[in-house]
């Protein structure tokens, strides 16, 4: 057998696996050889061949899988590993830089799902035993559905926002909040711009309030509304925000508009000029919106947490639906998470050592 199962609860009881090695390691050892290991990306080694799961740098290993098209996913191919990728994945990567090469084909032994997070991102199931979420959101949201899970032994999963004060009212709720936030900007002739990663978020803001108008694009988002387009997902072609353009300027300034943008620093020239010209209201769309100092912190005037990952209680619900014998988490409250899942039974430890500083509250401040 190519892996040997990780151990299930005696009786309720959390117990540490027999075959692994000590916990809180960045390496985890089964006694069949077969080895997970986090540092750069998550490797895993079996007896017939190895997989690096988003790496920042080529991995000599037979293969590697790029979950999703973001940037701290993404790293430029060398050497001879076969690049396990949706074409999507492929598509946005391009556009960004990267060339992940063509399609795979089935790999055998890796079997790839919709993760739910942004268009084309996967989770990998490694020898029907061990399931990578990579990021993933189980909620349904606008053209993008949610991921269902998968029954495995053993689950790596991320934990971004493993603390229980981060639990994400229902979508439709946060939708609609929106649209009144907006109404009220629009009703004292203010402009509005809403923020989010400019792949991702950015165009399911665009599908969700694409209702009013006008509405403008930063050139960034502009590009990745376009990738979406051509790939068939049902976007409006909005126009792209031409500032220093003399008529562009004088029709903005006719009346309240909406632009769609990556999430700015105020320092940043975008939205100083945009605030010295227009005193728009600027609102943001994250997770981290459910911390209260999130508004405080970075001085928009509204902060929505509509999120392309899972909130705490979506995270356990994973995790009870893909019962188990042992789950490492990765990524944010990774050991409190883990500590969490403990408390319910679960066998559940952090996988250590990842490349990159743990993804929290502060790092998007200090952006
Ligand atoms: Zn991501």
């Amino acid at each position: 057998m190519p892996f040997e199962s990780a151990r299930l609860f005696a009786r309720g009881v959390a117990c540490r696996p027999m075959n692994e090695s000590k916990p809180k390691s960045n390496r985890v050892h089964f006694s069949s050889g077969a080895e997970i290991s986090n540092g750069n990306g998550i490797t895993i080694r079996t007896d017939s061949f190895s997989i690096s799961l988003d790496p920042k740098a080529a991995m000599p290993v037979d293969y590697t899988f790029v979950s999703h098209a973001h940037i701290d996913h993404m790293h430029s191919p060398k050497g001879k590993s076969k690049i396990i990728a949706s074409q999507e994945t492929r598509n946005l990567a391009k556009v960004r830089g990267y060339n992940l090469g063509s399609a795979s084909g089935d790999v055998p032994g890796v079997e790839v799902f919709d993760s739910g997070h942004i268009l084309g991102s996967k989770a990998a199931l490694v020898k029907d035993k061990i399931f990578y979420t990579g990021d993933l959101s189980t909620r349904d949201r606008g053209f993008l559905r949610g991921c269902k899970g998968v029954k495995c032994e053993t689950l790596v999963m991320e934990s971004t926002y493993g603390r229980s004060r981060y639990v994400f009212p229902e979508i439709e709720t946060m939708v609609a909040q929106v649209h009144r936030f907006i109404g009220h900007c629009f009703d004292s002739c203010r402009p509005v711009v809403l923020t989010g990663y400019p792949l991702g978020k950015a165009q399911l803001i665009s599908y969700l309030f694409s209702t009013w108008e006008p509405i403008y694009l930063h050139e960034s988002v502009f590009r990745m509304n376009l990738s979406h387009i051509d790939m068939g997902i049902d976007l409006k072609r909005f126009a792209d925000f031409q500032s220093g353009n003399e008529n562009f300027e004088a029709k903005l300034s006719r009346g309240p508009w909406i632009v769609i943008a990556p999430t700015l620093s105020n320092r940043s020239p975008f939205v100083k000029e945009l605030k010295q010209k227009y005193n728009p209201a600027i609102a943001t769309f994250t997770g981290w919106a459910m911390d209260s100092r999130y508004r405080y912190l970075t001085g928009v005037d509204a902060a929505f947490p509509i999120s392309d990952h899972c909130d705490y209680r979506d995270l356990i619900e994973l995790a009870k639906y893909c019962s188990p014998s042992m789950v490492y988490t990765v990524h944010g409250f990774a050991a409190e998470f883990a500590a969490h899942l403990r408390e319910l039974g679960f066998n559940a430890e952090p996988l250590e050592g990842g490349a990159e500083p743990q993804e929290r509250l502060t790092s998007f401040i200090a952006s």
